[in-house]
């Protein structure tokens, strides 16, 4: 069963009109369309992990660096 790329809801192949339709939010869109939709969908998460990601390293390295600049002063 195909899910929808914009609000995860049920989509329901419609024969008439060959499109893959929403129960939900009534979107339609053919089979190669939901594929593509759900490739950017997947792509934008993969762009927010790596920004996760990034700023998570960024946080690691201020606490390493202020630690430092903590122990630096303690050693005076
Ligand atoms: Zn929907």
């Amino acid at each position: 069963m195909a899910r929808c790329p914009e609000c995860a809801g049920t989509m329901k192949f419609d024969y008439k009109t060959n499109r893959q339709v929403c129960k939900r939010c009534g979107l339609a869109v053919s089979r190669a369309e939901l594929d593509r939709l759900w490739d950017e969908q997947r792509s934008s998460f993969r762009r927010e992990d790596e920004e996760r990601a990034k700023s998570q390293r960024r946080r690691d390295y201020l606490d390493w660096w202020l630690g430092k600049k903590e122990k630096d002063k303690r050693k005076k």
